[in-house]
């Protein structure tokens, strides 16, 4: 897919709008638009790769600030002590539907073990 094709692109470009939570110069922390949870945000890189192995290869230094900023947001909603999930969909077996990377923060709430 195309960066022009890309959701998460516009996101970043600021055509399609979004609750954003937290930015540095290389990644947006937004507001997932049907919550799973009291948390749950988004952690994405500004630039297009189309999930987690693709930018484990290309850009281990900006995935690392990826998981950084996850756990940025889960002390920013209060939700570092008591618990929360980082979770990368990668592939559509695994229910990935956007392919542009995103970390997944999800907590406020038990989580179960094994997901669906
Ligand atoms: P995936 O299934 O690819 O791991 O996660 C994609 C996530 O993006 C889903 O949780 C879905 O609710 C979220 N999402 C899809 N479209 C939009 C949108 O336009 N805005 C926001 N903020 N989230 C979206």
């Amino acid at each position: 897919m195309s960066t022009s094709d890309c959701l998460f692109c516009k996101i970043v470009s600021g055509d399609v709008p979004a609750k954003i939570v937290r930015e540095t110069e290389r990644t947006v922390a937004f507001r997932d638009i049907n919550p799973q949870a009291p948390t749950h945000v988004l952690v994405i890189p500004r630039e297009h790769h189309a999930d987690a192995a693709a930018l484990a290869a290309a850009d281990p230094d900006l995935l690392a600030e990826v998981l950084k900023e996850a756990h940025g947001v889960a002390a920013d909603e209060g939700i570092a002590d008591t618990g929360y999930r980082l979770v990368f969909n990668t592939g559509p077996q695994a229910g990935q539907t956007v392919f542009h990377v995103h970390a997944h923060v999800l907590g406020g709430r038990g989580l179960n073990w094994p997901p669906g």
